[in-house]
């Protein structure tokens, strides 16, 4: 499969650059790994800040002309991306599947999601409207109009290393901005593939740039420089901090899409089968690793027995192995970090009482396999209450009362995701309008598409993206005023 990736034709080591495709000033590397096996797939180049200003500058120079094309123009060029990336989804899951590790299912559903983004934002390109204001003066007229904020960075992380890049890439080129981007050092390539999918669709050299290698050199490059207008940022929180400091210092826009700790509410009148294919997939999906996986099950005393024993039924049927075995559903985890933290996470909760129902322990795969873990019995004071573990883990915290549950489920800094199960009408209205997420899923576990807005309030960040808001946070509002009339 390595070498069949290697010879893909979207398949880089290099940086794009003002539409050349170049090593690290340096010439050094950093090498990437298969998660499933650890065996290196090749290198991305470790650039740092020089490498990223000249890619700013080249974003600028490319910027007026990219933004004064026609709406029209800019989407036909998308649309033609959004085609080839469908056309190849099996190439480019496959790449995916090797440096990410998730199930080759769930790598073409993230491509495929991927050009549906950016096929969203063809569309949306030609919708940025703007405004009449009725003038209080007889003289003058008063308007609006919306604007590209001008060069953008962007920075993905490793957990869908394609999709979060077409979230960003997408509306900042149909709002006509240029942009800079950083993919993950652990996952490059999904990241990289952007820039051959950008010059086949025929968008010009400068638009999309892309740099990899030394995190907080080319965070640093892109918010310091005057000319990046806007940093939107996916990843931790304690990231995302840091560059919202960076960023403040030039007064830049940012979009951040920060770390969530998702409650999964079940109560007693919910249908239990739905609860339950809903929180595995709200839980084991990329085996835990997404910043809109349940974190913390409350369920409610009643049902709380018979929802584990379900839950921990459906886990241990998950078949864990690598992306490319036929049937997997759970693939390893990103590194060695990522284990250690789930480990921490589940002794810390059996030390304080939970009763483990299934997993509990690396899988016998070896490497960063890890067993699907379901843990009954759980309570507040569990390191998982609180810290995000970001993956296959599910602790089950039993409650007795709406009010409790709500307010369980709101005692996080965090708030991206949340979800509901209840066929009580007035209940889920009441329960998700005193939820404080910027997402509610009722009796829903898979909420991310393309037309809702993603995103999350508190901790969890600012802005969104996707739907017809996500074109906001790549436009400036410009009044006009036209006098002596
Ligand atoms: P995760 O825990 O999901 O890996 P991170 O926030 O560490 O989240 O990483 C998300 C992205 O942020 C990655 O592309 C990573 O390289 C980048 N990153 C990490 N540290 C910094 C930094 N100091 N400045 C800019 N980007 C950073």
């Amino acid at each position: 499969m390595r070498d069949q990736i290697r010879t893909s034709p979207f398949f880089r080591e290099a940086l794009l650059i003002d539409g050349a495709w170049t090593p690290a000033d340096s010439g050094a590397t950093l090498p990437v790994h298969d998660p499933a096996t650890g065996e290196e797939i090749g290198t991305s180049p470790h650039a740092g800040g020089p490498e990223t200003t000249r890619a700013i500058e080249a974003a600028q120079r490319a910027f007026p002309a990219w933004a004064a094309r026609t709406a029209a123009d800019r989407a036909a060029l998308l649309q033609a991306l959004a085609a080839d990336i469908r056309a190849n989804a099996d190439a480019l899951a496959a790449m995916l599947t090797l440096e990410q590790g998730k199930p080759l299912a769930e790598a073409k559903g993230e491509i495929m999601i991927g050009a549906a983004y950016v096929q969203w934002f063809a569309e949306e390109a030609r919708r940025v409207r703007g405004d009449v204001i009725p003038s209080p003066w007889a003289d003058r007229k008063l308007f609006v109009t919306r604007e590209p904020v001008g060069v953008v960075g962007a920075i993905t992380p490793w957990n869908f290393p394609f999709s979060m890049l077409a979230r960003k890439l997408g509306a900042a080129l149909a709002a006509g901005c240029t942009v800079v981007a950083k993919p993950s050092e652990f996952t490059p390539y999904s990241g990289l593939a952007w820039g051959v999918l950008a010059e086949r669709a025929g968008i010009p050299a400068g638009v999309v740039n892309l740099v990899t290698g030394d995190a907080p050199a080319i965070g640093k490059a892109l918010t310091d420089h005057p000319d990046v207008r806007k940093i939107t940022f996916t990843g931790s929180t304690r990231v995302g901090k840091l560059l919202s400091e960076q960023a403040a210092k030039g007064v830049k826009r940012v979009s951040m899409e920060l770390g969530g700790n998702a409650p999964f509410l079940v109560f007693a009148d919910a249908d239990l089968d739905k609860a339950v294919e809903g929180a595995v997939a709200a839980k084991y999906r990329n085996s835990g690793q997404t910043c809109v996986c349940t974190n913390r099950f409350y369920v409610e005393a009643s049902i709380h027995d018979a929802f584990a024993e379900r839950l921990a039924a459906r886990a241990k049927s998950l078949v864990v192995g690598s992306g490319f075995t036929e049937g997997a559903l759970q693939g390893p985890l990103i590194n060695e970090a990522a284990l250690a933290k789930v480990e921490a996470h589940v002794a810390d909760a059996l030390e304080k009482g939970g009763r483990l129902l299934t997993g509990g322990r690396r899988h016998a795969l070896g490497g960063t396999f890890y067993e699907p873990t379901v843990i009954a019995g759980g309570h507040a004071g569990m390191t998982v209450a609180r810290d995000e573990t970001f993956g296959p883990l599910a602790v089950l915290i039993p409650f007795d009362t709406e009010a409790e549950a709500v307010s369980a489920a709101n005692a996080t800094e965090y708030g991206l995701a949340a979800y509901v199960y209840t066929r009580d009408l007035a209940r889920a209205f009441r329960v998700s309008g005193a939820l404080k997420y910027g997402m509610v899923g009722v009796n829903d576990g898979v909420i991310t598409t393309e037309v809702a807005p993603f995103g999350g309030v508190k901790e969890s960040g600012m802005g969104r993206e996707g739907s017809h808001y996500g074109l906001d946070d790549y436009l400036d509002m410009k009044y006009l005023s036209i006098g002596g009339l």
